[in-house]
């Protein structure tokens, strides 16, 4: 039977089938087979195969295919960590001000996404930002990004931003103290209370915090909430993958076909920098993305080999 992770914390998960009925999962064996490398096989979002054994408790048999994911380098642990998976877009919630706007996390969190589209949410417009920051934060709408500039408090913009979730599966991103939760409340709002009620009673969870992702929905609108995070850095794979999140970049050639443009020679990428059509700042972002990855290589070759000893 199939079902969906709705909610996971401690190897426990909650998940719904597709009539909608709810279980207490585990996984079958403790491990899955896909989870080699990984730190959690399951995440949020997951489709999974389950038995069920009881009334509402039912074991996990494995993960389906995932059509998109939104990982994250988990530092403490050396792993790539999962966030959400099969989500349709990521909306990474950035804010104006207190915190302050930080291209840098908008950048790496665009990498940290595959398969899903990009909604960036400038929460706390109510704040005054800088010319540069004002320009910087544009620039992501002419390069094609799906933008919109809202304030979770005083609701403006809320009407452009809603229309955007319709329909669709929306994985929330964002550092902790962006407006991420006071954002999600008012979304799922105007019956807020209700919901969180709801919530509790369907999945036994309390007044709608962020200490681990869950899956909400109000409406056609779905949310999966991850937690607030102080940082996100870019799981560690291939290095031609990062360049995915630089759509800016494949306006030009390269003389060599797996160009990282870092410094190969007849690197289309560095000249168009060099020449002002390719922004520097967002230059600089991909350079400590790419130079993080090649930090992190021996780590991450190290946790393969342990993996494999065992
Ligand atoms: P989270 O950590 O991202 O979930 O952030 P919270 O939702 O807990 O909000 C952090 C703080 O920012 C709280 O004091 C909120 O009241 C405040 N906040 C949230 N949204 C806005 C906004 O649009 N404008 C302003 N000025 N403050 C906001
Ligand atoms: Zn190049």
């Amino acid at each position: 039977m199939r079902a969906q992770i709705r909610r996971s914390i401690n190897n426990l998960y909650t998940v719904e089938n597709d009539e909608g009925k709810v279980y207490q999962c585990r996984i079958k064996g403790k491990t899955l087979k896909i989870d080699k490398y990984e730190y959690n096989p399951i995440a949020v979002g997951d489709y999974v195969e389950i038995e069920p054994y009881s009334e509402n408790e039912a074991l996990v048999l494995s993960r389906l295919p995932r059509k998109s994911t939104f990982t994250r380098w988990n530092v403490k642990l050396e792993r790539n960590q999962v966030m959400s998976a099969n989500m349709d877009q990521v909306a990474i919630v950035a804010s104006a001000d207190t915190p302050p706007f930080r291209p840098r996390f908008i950048d790496r969190a665009i990498a940290c996404a595959h398969g899903a589209e990009i909604l960036l949410v400038l929460n706390k417009c109510d704040f005054l930002v800088s010319e540069e920051e004002a320009d910087r934060w544009y620039l992501y709408r002419d390069l094609g990004f799906k933008t919109v500039a809202v304030s979770a408090t005083t609701g403006e913009n809320m009407e452009k931003l809603i229309p955007l979730l319709k329909g669709k599966t929306t994985a929330f991103v964002g550092q902790s103290g962006v407006g991420k939760s006071t954002l999600v409340n008012r979304i799922l709002n105007p019956d807020v209370m209700q919901r969180t009620n709801e919530v509790c009673e369907k999945y036994q969870r309390g007044r709608h915090t962020t200490n681990h992702a869950l899956l909400l929905e109000s409406g056609d609108i779905r949310i999966i909430d991850t937690p607030g995070v102080r940082e996100i850095l870019v799981p560690y794979e291939d290095e031609s993958l990062v360049s995915e999140a630089f759509p800016e970049f494949s306006h030009y050639d390269c003389a060599y076909p797996h160009c990282i443009h870092l410094n190969e020679p007849g690197c289309g990428v560095i000249k168009a920098v060099k020449e002002g059509e390719i922004d520097s700042d967002r230059y600089t972002s991909y350079l400590y993305i790419i130079a993080s990855l090649i930090e992190r290589a021996p780590i991450w070759t190290r946790n393969k080999f342990r993996k494999n000893k065992q």
